[in-house]
């Protein structure tokens, strides 16, 4: 049993013996990584750990995912709970015992704990069935990882799984670094950023590196688009609602004295509102076609809406903290004071349905979460001790969300203005 947690699981599941399985499961995810929308091997391990629990569970069609219900003992309305379950193409270099088995494969955003501790809440839920009012849907998701896993569950019909809509979702997110052990965060409104992916391409006229006014550059063409692409940010976008664009790719020309026919770049762009979004989508095909211009040589914008901002209902985060708070204490249940500017697909549900994302502090004890190595990166290690707690967590946030449904009857999210 961990340090952190005070035997609550126990007590919620009445029965032992939870976190060791957690452990167990976990460590087997995280040895056998996949990447991607169909993740068969990660998948089976899924359905043996859910087997012989009371759910209806279904797969995807276009992906590998698995749905499961739950039907409560009492009547009332249905509430999701999401684990998404990739890994990244990372070389795993963490150093812990089960690291990946599976070359240039990692869990290198914890992802393994999430489905894990998913695992722990239908059993603490299966267990309590009969105490349950309503249903509550597990989503099991792949391709979390730039793939829009979620976009395509909730096309697929995730969201109506128990037959009729639910009315509020939540997931949670480790983290390696920034939260100590075992501190829950989250916060009303924008949580995390949307994600654009920008591609551009320029195209001159190439020739002698002696004689640039007989060609046309494309390589002095980027850089100033790169440079005016930063100016342009800062120029076009309100400082409270900040955004970040970053050009993390640049390719072009094969030799010191010649002049090459194209330039390639490509960008991240992270913003926290649609205002937002819109101004820098606006303002970099407008730069790059300016400058384009000045320069006499052509560009092509390819420019990608990938995620939308994560953005928390104001009622359920105040929920999901206050049932954080009541859990673990005040001490480790937070209100973030600021987003930040990571992504997640879990957008793609909080745009249809109310409902929380949280992050979980799983940096080990024995690191510095200032210094730690961040989620992504090749050394990151989350410390098994948060199994459990997530897992009680998201039960008690279904199980608490229920009955206040049964207490105080919930407007539809038709009728919820979010
Ligand atoms: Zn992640």
């Amino acid at each position: 049993m961990n340090a952190l947690h005070d035997g609550d699981a126990d007590s919620y599941s009445g029965s032992g013996g939870l976190h060791d399985d957690l452990v167990r499961l976990r460590h087997a995810l995280h040895r056998e990584p996949e990447t991607g929308l169909d993740l068969p091997r990660t998948r089976a391990k899924v359905l043996a750990a859910l087997d012989g629990l009371p759910l209806e569970i279904s797969t995807g069609k276009r992906l590998g995912s698995v749905t499961a219900v739950l039907r409560g003992g009492r009547p009332g309305p249905a509430v999701l709970l999401r684990g998404d379950m990739d890994a990244l193409p990372v070389r795993e270099e963490s150093g812990v015992p089960y690291a990946s088995e599976v070359p240039g494969v990692m869990h290198a955003c914890g992802h393994d704990v999430h489905t894990a501790a998913l695992v722990g809440a239908a059993r603490l839920l299966a267990a309590r069935r009969d105490e349950l009012a309503g249903d509550v849907v597990f989503m099991f998701q792949p391709g979390e990882e730039g793939y829009g896993g979620a976009r395509l569950m909730v096309e697929e019909g995730v969201l109506d799984a128990a037959g009729t809509r639910v009315v509020a979702a939540y997931g949670l997110h480790v983290f390696s670094t920034i939260l100590p052990l075992g501190v829950v965060a989250t916060r009303p409104g924008p949580l995390l950023a949307a994600s654009d992916a920008v591609t551009v391409t320029v195209t001159g006229r190439g020739g002698h590196g002696s004689s640039p006014h007989a060609a046309a550059d494309p390589v002095q063409a980027v850089c100033e688009m790169v440079t005016a692409l930063q100016t342009m940010v800062t120029r076009t976008v309100d400082v409270f609602d900040p955004a970040v664009l970053t050009v993390g790719s640049l390719h072009t020309g094969t030799a010191h004295n010649v002049i090459p026919e194209t330039a390639r770049f490509e960008a991240t762009v992270r913003s926290f509102s649609a205002t937002t979004q819109r101004a820098v989508r606006q303002g970099v095909h407008r730069t790059v076609q300016g400058v384009a211009a000045a320069h006499g040589v052509r560009a092509q914008v390819d420019y990608q809406d990938l995620y939308p901002p994560t953005v928390n209902d104001a009622d359920e985060a105040a929920f999901a903290l206050r049932t954080a708070r009541d859990l673990f204490g005040a001490g480790r249940a937070v209100e973030a004071p600021q987003p930040i500017a990571g992504s997640e697909d879990f957008s793609f549900v909080l745009q249809e349905v109310p409902g929380a994302f949280l992050g979980l502090g799983a940096c080990p004890p024995d690191r510095d979460p200032a210094t730690a190595p961040m989620n992504h990166s090749p050394q990151a290690v989350y410390d098994d001790a948060v199994l459990t707690d997530a897992a009680v967590l998201l039960a008690r946030l279904a199980a608490d969300r229920l009955e206040l449904a049964a207490a105080v009857p919930t407007p539809s999210p038709t009728e919820k203005s979010r």
